[in-house]
């Protein structure tokens, strides 16, 4: 993580780049003919501290992302009931780490085994609450992807009722790294299709969310049907690298 100090200079450039990725973000739904409010931008905050972070709050963004839950624990305390945003944890999640995160976050993109969804619906039984869950699905089924294969997502759902604290909401994806633009597309419609499918099958679930797109395809994944995107990088242009 970088240290930078935060500063004036680095709050106007943190707010000059969260106006141009939402206006981008608007600019793309247009073209795709779809609502602007349908899509959420997950601003992801894992390269920066604290400080940095809650200048993108300030800027306007309210759901922020993060794969380390380290990183929220230490952010929600830092930062405090006065600048306090939708924490969405993205990463690969850990077992032991759940009891102390699950207090902090709305939402997980990053369901990636059985084990996983039964500890976490065990605990959140245990402090009488509800979590919002995506699937982490590998559409490609490439070896240096994380995610579910699309046919253990079936068997995972299969169990849904006897985990009633989980909600599950959708798909997340992660297009293949160096793929071309159309390559890409072709990625997150597989995804979308997968989640329409998913729908058929399990009606009374409601898997209406498809998490796809970062910074370099975040226009792909909202033609091809995102409603959250999860944006890091181009949030911190100007401030990390000098
Ligand atoms: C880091 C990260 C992002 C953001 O990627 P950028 O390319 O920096 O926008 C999105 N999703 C996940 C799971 C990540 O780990």
């Amino acid at each position: 993580m970088a240290m930078v100090e935060a500063t004036e200079d680095t709050a106007r450039l943190i707010r000059e780049n969260w106006l141009r990725v939402s206006e981008q973000v608007a600019e793309s739904c247009f073209k795709a003919g779809r609502d602007s409010g349908d899509v959420r931008i997950v601003g992801v905050s894992k390269y920066v501290d604290a400080p940095l972070t809650a200048q993108l709050v300030q800027a306007g963004c309210t759901i922020l992302g993060e794969n380390r839950p380290q990183q929220i624990w230490q952010k929600a305390d830092e930062l405090g009931s006065s600048c306090a945003p939708e924490w969405h944890m993205i990463g690969h999640f850990q077992r032991n780490k759940i009891r102390r995160t699950l207090p902090h976050i709305g939402y997980l993109h990053s369901l990636d085994s059985l084990r996983l969804a039964q500890a976490l619906n065990e605990e959140l039984q245990r402090i009488d609450s509800t979590l919002d869950v995506l699937l982490e699905v590998n559409v490609t089924q490439d070896e240096s992807k994380t995610g579910l294969p699309p046919s253990a997502i079936a068997t995972l759902l299969d169990r849904a009722e006897d985990l009633p604290a989980i909600r599950w909401q959708g798909v997340m994806a992660m297009s293949t790294h160096h793929a071309t633009e159309d390559e890409t597309r072709d990625e997150f419609a597989r995804v979308r299709e997968l989640r329409d499918q998913l729908n058929e099958r399990y009606p009374q679930l409601t898997l209406n969310q498809l998490s796809m797109g970062m910074s370099g395809d975040f226009r792909e994944a909202i033609l091809e049907g995102a409603t959250l995107v999860r944006i890091g990088s181009s949030l911190w242009q100007g401030v990390l690298e000098r």
